[in-house]
């Protein structure tokens, strides 16, 4: 008996008693590998006793402080060690309590620089299709992928959605690299002077995404021509980071391995790592000085922000990110994943792509590998995999559904960083005999 609304309502979930390292066990007393950190949330595994003894100490000295009165210890601590590891100019924190908050906040407060520096004109968000950004309604409107959307597509705000980076399905035959960005790039560009040279606020992306596609880099340059495009119509370059952010690539932030400085960095789960709800946005110099040099106040807020207790763990957690060694760690173990799970799943006629970066993997399943037939989606493939993987003691992130007329089936590895080579080899071996067993049916 459960009085818990849950996702899936007719669900019948088993109760997670206990987590250690890469481990959770439920009441049953099966054990599970969370090779998926939940939703790519736990990147440091569960039990971590410098995390909870962090929480521990905050909550000893003061569990709550609203932050019109003050700001603490905590929160300034993790600003400080977040500015030192993001790009360059990126300068300030905004603390919030989650990923969705952390979108609402930066779409808000992009909106809000263009008053600040008395270009109240600019009223238009463009995002990507089949992108994910939340599921408050801001964020939500941001998102484009349509299955989400269509039941409440009455009450989104108006937003404009360009093509995605997702060269398994969009680059053309013979298209070099270089030519694809380029094509993107200019589909941005008329897309900006559609709705008007000066009339859009900002361009909203992930640099990995991770919740509608699995895992899928952008190709080298294309955040690059983005930027310059960007720059032409002095559009704000917004990139969520809530999900492939805080090491979960291989580096701290996805955008470095990029090259480029966004304006503003939304961040949320591998933040908190699962200890606390806790998200943030990254905002650039220009924008704190429009905000400081104009009203001198930034028009938003949440009971919750700042929370102390989030703010003590997000500080320890991002501390242990960014010691010695951690990162190299999840860039090996990433390409240890990538070459298990090429050479498990690579022949399969059923995988059509394996792909991602750092301890970010996704694989595409599809009916026909030769042309990318997906398959029907009430066969409902993607949540077949999820519950034979349970059934063998693994958890990963099923994703599907049809977005703009195609479906897709895919399936998301994100385990915390402090995985061991023969946990890694224990996922790839589950996940491929959970794939063999369901599209063998
Ligand atoms: N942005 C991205 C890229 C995400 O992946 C998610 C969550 N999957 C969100 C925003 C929303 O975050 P939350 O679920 O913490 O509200």
């Amino acid at each position: 008996m459960t009085r818990i609304l849950h996702r899936s309502i007719a669900a019948a979930l088993p109760r997670a008693v206990s987590g250690q390292g890469v481990h959770i066990g439920d009441a049953e007393g099966r054990s599970y590998i969370d090779g998926s950190g939940g939703a790519a949330v736990s990147c440091l595994g569960h039990g971590n006793a410098e995390i909870l003894e962090a929480m521990r100490g905050q909550m000893d000295r003061i569990a709550y402080a609203h932050t019109s009165f003050f700001t603490t210890d905590a929160a300034e601590s993790l600003a400080e060690r977040l500015v030192g590891l993001a790009p360059e100019g990126l300068d300030y924190v905004y603390l919030v309590s989650g990923g969705s908050e952390a979108v609402e906040a930066a779409l808000k407060m992009a909106r809000q620089y263009f008053v600040e520096i008395g270009q109240p004109q600019r009223r238009h968000i463009i995002a990507r299709r089949q992108s994910y950004h939340g599921n408050t309604i801001g964020a939500l409107a941001a998102g484009g992928n349509a299955w989400r959307r269509a039941q409440f597509q009455p009450i989104l705000p108006e937003t404009h959605h360009v093509s995605p980076c997702y060269a398994y399905r969009d680059q053309r035959e013979g298209e070099t690299t270089e030519d694809y960005a380029a094509r993107l790039a200019a589909e941005l560009e008329a897309r900006i002077l559609e709705l008007g040279s000066d009339q859009v606020i900002a361009f909203v992306a992930e640099p990995v995404v991770g919740a509608t596609l699995g895992a899928v880099p952008a190709v080298p340059g294309y955040f690059r021509r983005i930027r310059e495009v960007c720059d032409r119509y002095g559009v704000l370059l917004i990139l969520d980071e809530v999900m492939c952010g805080m090491g979960r690539t291989g580096s701290i932030f996805a955008c470095s391995a990029e090259g480029v400085r966004p304006d503003l960095i939304t961040i949320a789960k591998g933040l908190g790592a699962g200890y606390q709800p806790i998200g943030a946005v990254m905002l650039s110099r220009d924008i704190y000085r429009a905000f400081a040099d104009g009203s001198g106040l930034f028009q938003h807020g949440h009971t919750y922000i700042g929370h102390p207790v989030a703010a003590a763990a997000a500080d320890k957690v991002v501390e242990i990110l960014s010691r010695p060694g951690m990162m190299e760690h999840v860039q090996a173990m990433g390409e240890r994943l990538q070459s298990g799970l090429d050479a498990a799943l690579g022949q399969s006629p059923h995988v059509g792509d394996i792909r991602g970066r750092g301890l970010f993997r996704g694989i595409e399943l599809v009916a026909d590998k030769d042309n990318k037939t997906p398959f029907d989606p009430a066969r409902r493939i993607h949540a077949r995999i999820k519950k034979e993987a349970m059934a063998r003691g693994l958890l990963c992130y099923p994703m599907g559904g049809t977005i703009d007329g195609v479906h897709g089936d895919h399936v998301l590895l994100a385990p915390p960083y402090i995985v061991q080579p023969d946990e890694i080899d224990q996922i790839v071996d589950r996940l491929a005999g959970a794939i063999a067993t369901v599209t063998a049916e």
